[in-house]
């Protein structure tokens, strides 16, 4: 049997994109063939979401972009299969729903996100899209209902790639959506607002995506660690316990340029040296603050030139604790420590934040079933905060949240080295059913 991806705009409804599937005889457009649609394999299947790329050459899948279109119809087909309804909601989220026996129960969300960094790897985000439809599915095949209705989001922007933005899509189920962001425009000139109406979307219907508190039960989230953890934990799968707040901040070190040759050593305002100073302060400072971490991954000494005493300099800091409280400390510090480097070395040095988000704490009896069935699986109980953000930090604003750590290799994550075996694929995906089986009271 053969199917074609059906994609119909309701006129008096566009939020509400419903995806059919009909015409059992025709061939499926974009590409997705019959096979996709039978594959039970989750590796296949991640393989099969990797090819959908905008570069030949590695992985790169932004947001609104023909392969976002492509993915969303091969993924879809995946959902309906699991026995889920199917929508596309004003904000560009591909939606499925697999009823309980209580309609009027709040749903148990799962999802992750469909778009990629660019050069990205295979399994950040795509893997807990795959856990979560695996988890309807096997409930599906078991002809099990929860009380509570199970709804998979796939969200649009997680990474925030193409428009500097995060978290597109979960922020507009969580109606946190910024409107500032539609004038904004990628580097081809294409702005946010144009996108959604070419991906079909009306953007006076964006709150339509809004979700009210009460609709869900909790969100839960499979991710790779992106992280080295687990694996010198010899461990396939963990929860999680909170998602790190984070600062970022753009520095600019002043002092005097020179000639190299002329200005001797004790008369120097050298701005590269003040802030190199500084580089190394903040990996200092993280290091002597718990479950911190501190980088400057940006630095740029302007008009550089091998005969010239560096006069401006710029770097970015990031900066991200588990524990708001612990990173406001962090920062605090490092800032002061900054201004003693620019007293002692006569340089200015000026801070500008770019970026500051609180952490986000899993809800304790979410990290609880997590636990619980890491145990009945037969799994070391294990929990760690994560570093990295996630979109279950914009759900948190309407409801509980958690999620559950797969182990990669080497830790390495946003690059096409990226890596993770099947087995840990499977635990947990395994780990995820069996915490919502928990949850939603099928104990057996
Ligand atoms: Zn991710």
């Amino acid at each position: 049997m053969t199917e074609k991806n059906t994609f119909v705009r309701m006129a008096s409804d566009p939020a509400s994109l419903i995806i059919s599937s009909e015409d059992e005889n025709a061939t499926m457009g974009d590409g997705v063939t019959h096979q996709d649609n039978v594959s039970a394999d989750i590796m296949d299947r991640l393989d099969r979401m990797a090819e959908i790329s905008e570069s030949k050459k590695h992985l790169t899948r932004r947001c609104f972009t023909p392969q976002h279109r492509q993915v969303i119809t091969l993924v879809s087909g995946w959902m309906r299969d699991a026995g889920m309804k199917v929508w596309e909601d004003a904000t560009g989220n591909l939606m499925g729903r697999y009823e309980g026996t209580d309609d009027k129960a709040p749903a148990i969300l799962l999802g992750s996100h469909l778009d990629s960094v660019v050069k990205a790897g295979k399994y950040d985000g795509p893997l807990g899209i795959l856990a979560a439809i695996d988890c309807v599915k096997a409930l599906n095949i078991r002809n099990a209902r929860l009380k509570n209705p199970i709804e998979v989001a796939c969200f649009t922007d997680e990474e925030g790639v193409r428009f500097q933005s995060t978290y597109l899509g979960s922020r507009g189920i969580a109606g946190t959506f910024d409107f500032n962001l539609l004038n904004r425009a990628d580097k081809d000139d294409i702005t946010l607002a144009e996108a959604m109406t070419d991906f079909g979307l009306d953007t006076d219907r964006i709150g339509e995506a809004a979700r009210q508190k009460g609709d869900f039960l909790c969100y839960l989230e499979v991710h790779i660690e992106q992280g080295p953890v687990l694996e010198s934990e010899d461990l396939a799968v963990c929860a999680v316990t909170a998602i790190a707040g984070a600062d970022r901040m753009t520095v600019t070190a002043t002092g005097k340029a020179g000639h190299a040759g002329t200005v001797p050593m004790g008369a120097r305002q050298d701005a590269l040296a003040a802030a190199a100073e500084c580089v190394l302060t903040v990996e200092e400072v993280a290091a002597a603050h718990p479950y911190a971490v501190g980088t400057v991954g940006q630095i740029e000494a302007e008009h550089g030139a091998t005969n010239v005493i560096p006069g401006k300099v710029v770097f970015s800091v990031d900066f991200r604790a588990a524990d708001d409280a612990v990173r406001r400390e962090a920062v605090n510090d490092l800032t002061k420590r900054f201004e003693d480097i620019a007293n002692r070395r006569n340089v200015d040095i000026v801070l500008e934040q770019s970026h500051s988000a609180d952490g986000v704490t899993s809800a304790p009896w979410i990290v609880d079933a997590i636990e619980d069935a890491m145990t009945d699986l037969g799994h070391r109980p294990f929990k760690l905060p994560s570093g990295a953000g996630h979109d279950a930090a914009a759900l948190a604003e309407i409801t509980d949240v958690g999620m559950i750590f797969v182990r990669c290799k080497d830790g390495i994550s946003h690059n096409p080295d990226e890596s993770i075996t099947r087995e840990d694929a499977i635990a947990g995906a395994e780990l995820l059913l069996r915490t919502v089986e928990r949850i939603g009271g099928l104990e057996t």
